[in-house]
Parts: C-alpha cells; structure tokens; sequence
C-alpha cells in the first residue's frame, strides 16, 4: 500500500522594518537584552499601539510576490493566551480578515513542471519577546517583543505540497522571494524565519483528508525534513496496521530526530479572538497597493530567465549566481566590464566564492571591486596570463584589494603583452624543430605537446598553453587536427 504525504506550512518571518510594530523601538537581534524596551513594547497600562505603515507595505509586498488577493478590509484582532514571553496577555493578529488571502508560490513540482502550492492567507501580527532558559532559572528578553512578523499559511486543501523535497522548495523560494525583496533577512539561527508544518498521509489516488499532524516550531531546513520524513514513516506504520491517527501537536526531538507528542486536539488553547480594540481597521486602497507594487525588484524566478537569455549562460549555473540577489548584483557589475560571461561566471562560482568562504564573508563584503574582477577575467580571456598565474593575482587582489595591473607590474609578472609576440615565438620554435613539424604532418598529432613545451619555455610558463597550441595549429595550418 502506498501513501502520498500532504504538507502544509505557517511560515513566521520577522520584517526587517526599522522599529517595532507598534511602537517606536529598533529591531535589532543583536542588541543586548533588554535594550530595546518602552511602556508600550513591555505593556505597561494606559498605553496604546500606533501602526508601523512599512511593516503594512512590507505584508502587502509578499502577498502580491506570492500571488494574493489583497483585501481592502483588514483587521487586528487579539489572540489571547498566557505566556512569560507575552507581557500583554495576548498577541496582536489578524484573524478573520488578514491583508493577504488565496495565493500561490510556483515550485518545480517532483515531475519536473511548475507547480502552484496554494497560500490560504498572509497576516501581519506581533513577536513575542524571548526566554532564555538556564539552570535552575529562566530569563525573558523584550527586545523581540513587538517586532512585526508575517505569518504565511500554504492551503492543505488547494494544490499542497506532496513531497519532502516539494517542501524543500517551498521554503527555498519564500525564504529566496522575501530576501530578494529586502521584506525580511530570514535568518534562521536568529529565529527570522520559523516554521510550523502540518502532515497528513492519504492512499496514493485517494481524494480525502485523514487526521493532520502538528510539529512546532522548526528553526532548521534540516530538522523539518528530518521530522517530516520521521512522521511519513510513523503514520504510514499505523495506517498499514489499521490504526487511526491522532490529530495532535507533536515537537520534534532534534537530537534523536523523532517526534514527540505534545497536546491533543482536546487541549488545543481556545484563543478567543476578538477586534483589537485600540487599532482602527485598515481600508487599503488600489492606489496604495499599486504604489507598493512599484517597490517589489526583479524576483527570483524572471531573474533567472532574464541571466539564460541575456548572458548565454547554463541554467544551473544561473541558479547557483541568482540564489542571493547580492550575488547577482555581483555578477551582473562585473559583466558591465567584459563580455566573457561565461568564463565570468565560471571564476565567481569557482574562485570567488572559494575565496569569500575560507574568509567567511559574504559577497557583500568582497574586497575585489566588480571592475578588477572583469579585468583579470579579461587579461585571462585575452590569453595574456595563464590560469594559474590568474588564480595567484586574484588571491592577491582579495587581500590587499589592489588592481590587477597594479599586482602585476609590482610582483613582475612577465604579461604575454601581444599574441605578436608568441606569434614570433612560435615561428622560431617551428624553425629549430622541423623533424618534429614532420611527425605532425605525417600524423603524429601526439608530437604537437612537444612544439607547445618549448614555446612555454621560452615564455617562462607565463602563456596560456591552450592558446598556444591553437596558434600552433593555426601557423601549421592544421586547424583540423
Ligand atoms: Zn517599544
Ligand atoms: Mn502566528
């Protein structure tokens, strides 16, 4: 008996908006603890929310990126429930009427075609501040508290995700679209980008729904695959022996990598919403709508289409330079200065990021200027530096930042200037060794090695010895061989 997994996410990401939702502290995650506080943010009485318009532009940004209806009403309402970390009592949400509703995300499905995973909503609502547990006592810091999050809820019912590595994708993309955006920095380790997964399993064919599964609160990709992959197992185990799943919420045990039950759907917390009293309803015009619209970037996906067109690269090369938007800004400054995209891509996939890795930093940071980077590629291209002499000036270039040129008349790199001049070279070569351009002829093409090594002798092993052979090839007139 086969069983097909349905999975349906709630991403919770944190906007990277200046201040808080509704009061004007700064959001930093790495601030000390406790720094970024006031009356309102800790809830003290009296005191009273003011909407932060970015984060509102912010949650519309996503739903129009991830195809949504934005609703012209929208409203806050409270969820209640009683929590250290949760100083008012309640978190202010949006329940019945969420800014963004009936969406999609466009995956490539595991059949190779694009696949719309349906989004049910995308509402704005407040974090919750932070516990830190230690021995014996535990802490609670504030800073978090108040800062604007977006929870965005795929639809189990309309095109779900269908496979552990759909699910993967899923992630990548919402996680890649709201980066591009500068929406939310999605930083898992420092709880950006959280997520909730519900699981069902059903018969291959079949059309109904059984019991879902709850897991909570999942800071890895790679915990959440591991525990959707333990829950395929123990739901297809109890399914096969006739059993019933429970419909629960269960935590997943990172270190054993198995699912634990937490509650029952009969202790699930009645939240009582009800309209946020102290915030007007937003009526959000077309007009503001489209005047967010004109802030969303070239996405992920046109990006890649546009690179495959416009520089003639490979598609998976283009994946690997569009991940990070940062990267392809990179990528696309350099290309203003050479027109070897190819090569250009191959040395930053390659090279670059060899480099910015054992330094640990990110594009962002690299002390090689896009217009130096394109000049080596071009010194390369134009056969005046070998490879390797290429790769010594670039990690040069990493370290002081210098131009090429600049390290090359320092360090007296002997520059093949002119293809003249190996020209010459290769003429005096094909002089003094007859007898062998007689093998060649005679189609000992193996012989040709011989004429290329004494031609990158003469040039000190500073020519590039592809080039060579070809200008050998070329004055032998043996282009063919
Ligand atoms: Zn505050
Ligand atoms: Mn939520």
């Amino acid at each position: 008996m086969e069983f097909e997994p349905l999975i349906c996410f709630e991403v919770h990401a944190e906007l990277k908006t200046r201040s808080k939702l509704f009061c004007s502290c700064a959001v930093d995650p790495d601030a000390d603890p406790n720094t970024h506080i006031c009356p309102v943010c800790t809830a003290q009485p009296g005191t009273l929310p003011v909407l932060n318009k970015r984060a509102v532009e912010f949650t519309i940004m996503a739903g129009l990126a991830f195809n949504c209806r934005i609703n012209r009403r929208a409203v806050f309402a409270r969820k209640n429930y009683f929590y250290p970390d949760l100083p008012k009592g309640y978190q202010i949400s949006q329940y019945e009427h969420p800014l963004c509703e009936d969406g999609y995300v466009e995956i490539t499905g595991d059949d190779g075609k694009p696949y719309k995973v349906g989004i049910k909503r995308i509402h704005l609502e407040e974090d919750a501040g932070k516990l830190v547990h230690e021995k014996g006592y535990s802490l609670v810091d504030f800073n978090r508290a108040g800062v604007p999050l977006i929870e965005i809820v795929s639809d189990h019912t309309r095109n779900p995700i269908r496979s552990l590595k759909e699910a993967k994708e899923y992630l990548e993309t919402v996680r890649q679209t709201l980066q591009y955006m500068g929406v939310s920095d999605c930083i898992m380790e420092k709880g950006q980008f959280r997520c909730d997964v519900n699981i069902s399993l059903r018969k291959k064919g079949e059309k109904g729904f059984n019991e879902r599964v709850e897991i909570k609160n999942m800071s890895s990709f790679r915990f959440i695959l591991d525990a959707l992959q333990y829950e395929i197992k123990r739901q297809s185990e109890l399914l096969k022996a006739g059993k019933k799943i429970v419909q629960e919420t269960r935590l997943f045990d990172e270190r054993k990598k198995v699912t634990i039950p937490m509650r029952t759907k009969e202790d699930a917390p009645d939240y009582r919403y009800f309209p946020e009293p102290d915030l007007v309803e937003l009526d959000i015009s077309p007009e503001f709508v489209s005047l967010v619209k004109e802030k969303i970037p070239e996405l992920p996906a046109e990006k890649v289409k546009r690179f495959v067109e416009k520089y003639g690269i490979s598609r998976s090369d283009v994946l690997i330079l569009t991940k990070q938007r940062e990267t392809a800004d990179y990528f696309e400054r350099c290309a203003e200065y050479t027109s070897n995209y190819k090569r250009l891509s191959l040395w930053v996939i390659n090279e670059l990021f060899r480099l910015l890795k054992s330094d640990s930093i990110g594009i962002k940071e690299c002390p090689v200027k896009p217009k130096a980077f394109s000049e080596l590629i071009n010194l390369l291209s134009d056969g005046q530096i070998t490879e390797q002499i290429a790769k010594s000036i670039l990690e040069e270039m990493f370290v002081s930042g210098k131009d090429p040129s600049e390290i090359i008349k320092e360090k007296d790199i002997k520059v093949i200037q002119e293809k003249d001049v190996l020209e010459q070279m290769i003429k005096e070569v094909i002089a003094e060794n007859q007898e062998i351009v007689e093998k060649i002829k005679s189609g000992k093409r193996e012989a040709i090695n011989f004429l290329v090594g004494q031609v990158m002798k003469k040039t000190r092993g500073q020519a590039n010895a592809k080039l060579v052979r070809e200008m050998i090839l070329q004055q032998l007139d043996y282009l063919s061989l």
